[in-house]
């Protein structure tokens, strides 16, 4: 079957077992590479804003997904958000059972578009949604420019 043959039915597609080795490395772009400077040196989260139609976003855009505008100006957003959603994981990726269930968050930040998804240090039974929540980072002389520079959420 050649690219130029039309597949009609999914009974018609193949496939060949085997493993291909994929090596990756992801670069975090302008923005990225913005948010997680801030994050490691001043201990912060930054947001980018559009100066044209004035939306806001985390993580940090170059250009705006509303108008398409180019952007560069970020502004510092704190480490405080509202606890928007929540989920706990049993298993990690490899499905092997973790000693004590994980629990993630979706955190959102008053008037800003997106959100950080993270691991909560909040007993379960107190969760609450629209609850304030806080980033607590490692020290700064141990942080790496990275997400797991936020060791977690906890209550505010
Ligand atoms: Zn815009």
């Amino acid at each position: 079957m050649s690219f130029k043959e039309s597949i009609q039915l999914n009974m018609e597609l193949s496939y060949f077992e085997g493993q291909i080795p994929v090596n990756y490395q992801y670069t975090l772009g302008v923005a990225g590479t913005k948010f997680f400077e801030a994050l490691k040196q001043k201990g912060e989260f930054i947001a980018s804003v559009c100066s044209h139609c004035g939306l806001k976003t985390i993580y940090p855009l170059i250009y705006c997904e509303e108008c398409f505008n180019p952007i560069d100006t970020y502004l510092s957003i704190g480490l405080e958000g509202e606890l928007y959603s929540f989920t706990t994981c049993y298993l990690d990726y490899q499905g092997n059972r973790y000693d004590k269930p994980h629990v993630l968050g979706l955190i959102r930040f008053k008037g800003i578009k997106g959100g950080i998804i993270h691991r909560l240090n909040i007993d379960e039974k107190d969760l609450k949604l629209g609850m304030k929540v806080k980033a607590k980072l490692k020290p700064s002389k141990e942080r790496t420019g990275t997400i797991d520079d936020i060791m977690y959420f906890e209550k505010v």
